[in-house]
Formats: C-alpha cells, structure tokens, sequence
C-alpha cells in the first residue's frame, strides 16, 4: 500500500508548522552562513527538508552518507533529488581500508553478532564520514522529530551536539501524517521502501518492514534492546570509534 494514501493527513495547525520549519531554516542559515549543511539520511522528512530549502532558496548545503550497505532505492535518490532541484548533493563515504579491514576481520554479518560490532560497523560506515561532512561547519540540520521514538520525545528545535555545532531539528514538532501531508501536497521524490512498511530506513541489512502497531523504528536494529538502539549520530559525547550511528 502507497505511503501516501496510507499516512498522509491535514492536521490542525500544519500550516503553521511549515512556516516555522521554514523561519528555522533561514535563521539557522543566516547565524551560520556557509558553515552549514543539510545532513539527510534521504527519508522522508529529510526529503521534505531538502524540498523547503530548495523550493525557498534557503543557502543550506546539502550532504548525505554512503556507508556502502544502503538499498538501492535509497542510493537513487541522489541523482533524484539532483535532478529535480539543481542542488548538488555531497556524498561521504568511508574509507575503503577500514571497510576492508573490518569485514575481514569479523565478516558480512557482524553487526549481528554483538552491538559492540554493530557499533563498529556504525563508526567505520557512517561517524567517521560524518565528521567529515561536518568538518568545518558550525551547524548541521537533521530530521528528527519527537514522535519517531521515546528517546527523541524531547528533541529541541536546536541544540549544541558534543563538538560545540548547533543541531538543528527543524520538524522536532512535525508528526508522521504531516511529513507525509507535505510530499504529497508538493510531489517531493521519496524512497519508495516506504511504500513496504519500511518508515525509518538505514543499511539493508539493518532495517526491515514492520508489522501493523509495531513503533516507528522497530525495523531498525529489530535484534537489539530497544534502550541500545539510539546511536551515534544523535548522542553526545559518543567516542566516534566506539558507537553506532543512525538517522
Ligand atoms: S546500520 Fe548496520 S550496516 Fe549500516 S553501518 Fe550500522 S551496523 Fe553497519
């Protein structure tokens, strides 16, 4: 079944929500011109944030990371998104030896073994790309909003993470029918996993579908304890080589 038709709503206030994300975007970009970037995990309300900054010309550049283990759905939204706003879109990989290294070393299938390797896996393919995307930047956007778990339920509009840059979470306050309201309303290109169940999608071999009434990210690291699941993207002073990353 179609995300759209499965999600999408018009709920009370939406407008105002939009225009807010879209006073935070200029803000943001304004306090921290140039040294600032869109780092998207290309889901659905990444994409959305991507549409606003292009449809309203916000100077935000944009960024996202290629740990190598992405479906391909996920991968193609790059050149979408290129082609459909003229932005470019800077991919950060990791570094091949590493890869190597670790796969070598402890296999395909390690971050199942044991979250210590799944937290590896995390550092080598996503944290240490990420500080080179946010190397040199005082502020990055990300689209977190406070329903997507119990752990986000009170994530701000923006705070500092561990290095001293603003994050900034413009849809902190967004829910899922209006992610889903916004990119039908203006045709935003979206990863069509969504379409099978699949709302929060990272690394193939990280995510899966999920079942009518599970929550928002049980596809996602489905074989660990729910408390070990928040990552490093999104956790303060989490040593890049020990932690795992996540949109
Ligand atoms: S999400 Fe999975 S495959 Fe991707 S970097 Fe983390 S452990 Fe590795």
């Amino acid at each position: 079944m179609r995300a759209i038709a499965l999600y999408a709503r018009a709920t009370e206030g939406f407008d105002g929500r939009v225009a807010h994300t879209l006073e935070v975007l200029r803000t943001a970009a304004s306090e921290h011109a140039t040294r600032i970037v869109q780092a998207t995990s290309l889901g659905a309300e990444d994409m959305v944030i991507t549409d606003l900054i292009a449809r309203h010309r916000v100077p935000i550049a944009i960024a996202t990371l290629e740990t190598g283990k992405l479906h391909d759905e996920t991968v193609a939204l790059v050149p979408r998104i290129e082609a459909r706003y003229g932005l470019a879109v800077e991919v950060f990989k990791p570094v091949t030896e590493s890869v190597v290294h670790f796969v070598r070393t402890n296999g395909e299938r390690a971050m199942y073994e044991s979250i210590d390797l799944r937290k590896a896996c995390c550092g080598i393919r996503k944290l240490e790309p990420l500080a080179r995307m946010l190397a040199g930047s005082s502020a990055w956007v990300t689209g977190l909003r406070r329903e997507q778990s119990d752990t986000r339920a009170v994530v701000p509009f923006s705070e500092p993470d561990d290095k001293g840059r603003i994050k900034f979470s413009p849809l902190a306050d967004w829910s899922w029918a209006d992610v889903w309201h916004y990119i039908q309303l203006h045709d935003v290109p979206f990863n069509p996993l969504h379409d099978q169940f699949m709302p929060s999608i990272g690394c193939a071999p990280c995510t899966r579908a999920i079942a009518v009434g599970e929550p928002f990210r049980a596809g996602r690291w489905w074989w660990e304890d729910e408390k070990a699941k928040e990552c490093g993207l999104h956790v303060k002073d989490a040593p890049v080589s020990m932690i795992g990353a996540s949109a």
